[in-house]
């Protein structure tokens, strides 16, 4: 069953979007050479608690953080800890979430510590995060749930992948319905596959978390003896991006954008929709 919202309750994942959005800025500033991935933890814990927010990612199913932290070959879900320091050169994605009224958001972002960075990973990352605003653009009502899955994998395959050979579009993990629960149906696959028909239509109300995770090498990922931590089979660095977006009567909206996705939607033709907080 999917949770259908009404323009209220997106309102209130608003809320909760933008104190994400405040978390992204601040992580993405303490994201450089010589932090631990400990040091971006406690920013972001004092992020929320600034706003009055809780976090949905400490203590769910026993997280013991406030945002994960992705380093290099590590997809998601990597563990903050006081002895990986960031260094020079490396990629970092960060997934942070928070709770206002018991409405929830999530997102996530790639950065690049330090600078002087392999043009293949700068290009990694933009594939990554255009592929999320093709998929942001195909929530539209009428569309189904697989035309986003289709936008996003369409976009990542047509992008020549620097050096050669294809992209890795990861298959164990994916998109997911948002609202008062962080992860709720349905799940959205960042590729098509005949095995799940079309999925439910989408209509004003449906609201999703967007994440396409991609790798430079394989789609295939493991998990490592922490239980959380996810790494690519081959060891290939990996990028993340994710919003979370509602539809409404005016087409979507982007939550954890400060600008409701705007700008980004207006190069690809979308009309986001106005802010119920502005
Ligand atoms: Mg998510």
């Amino acid at each position: 069953m999917v949770q259908i919202k009404t323009p209220e309750q997106i309102a209130k994942m608003r809320a909760a979007g933008l104190v994400v959005a405040a978390v992204h800025a601040a992580a993405r500033e303490a994201a450089v050479p010589g932090a631990t991935t400990k040091d971006l933890d406690e920013v972001a814990r004092k992020v929320i608690a600034d706003h009055g927010a809780t976090s949905n990612f400490l203590g769910y199913g026993g997280f013991p953080a406030t945002i994960c932290t992705s380093v290099n070959e590590v997809v998601v879900h990597g563990i903050p800890d006081g002895k990986t320091v960031l260094r020079d050169g490396d990629i970092i994605s960060v997934d942070a979430g928070a709770i206002v009224d018991g409405w929830h958001g999530d997102a996530a972002f790639t950065a690049f510590v330090g600078d002087g960075h392999a043009p293949e990973l700068v290009e990694l990352s933009r594939v990554t995060e255009e592929s999320m605003w093709a998929g942001i653009a195909a929530m539209r009502s009428g569309n189904r749930l697989v035309d986003v899955s289709r936008a996003i994998e369409t976009y990542i395959r047509r992008q020549p992948k620097p050096g050669g050979g294809r992209y890795g579009i990861i298959e164990d993990y994916g998109g997911h319905g948002i609202g008062t629960e962080m992860h709720m149906d349905p799940h959205l696959l960042n590729y098509v596959s005949r095995k799940r028909g079309r999925g439910p239509k989408l209509v004003p109300g449906f609201c999703l978390a967007i994440e396409p995770m991609v790798s430079l090498g394989t789609p295939r990922t493991e998990v490592l003896a922490d239980d959380w931590t996810v790494i690519t089979t081959d060891g290939t660095w990996s990028s993340h991006w994710e919003h979370s977006v509602a539809l409404t009567e005016d087409g979507p909206l982007v939550l954890t954008a400060v600008d409701g996705g705007r700008a980004k939607l207006a190069e690809l033709g979308v009309t986001a929709a106005p802010d119920p907080l502005a």
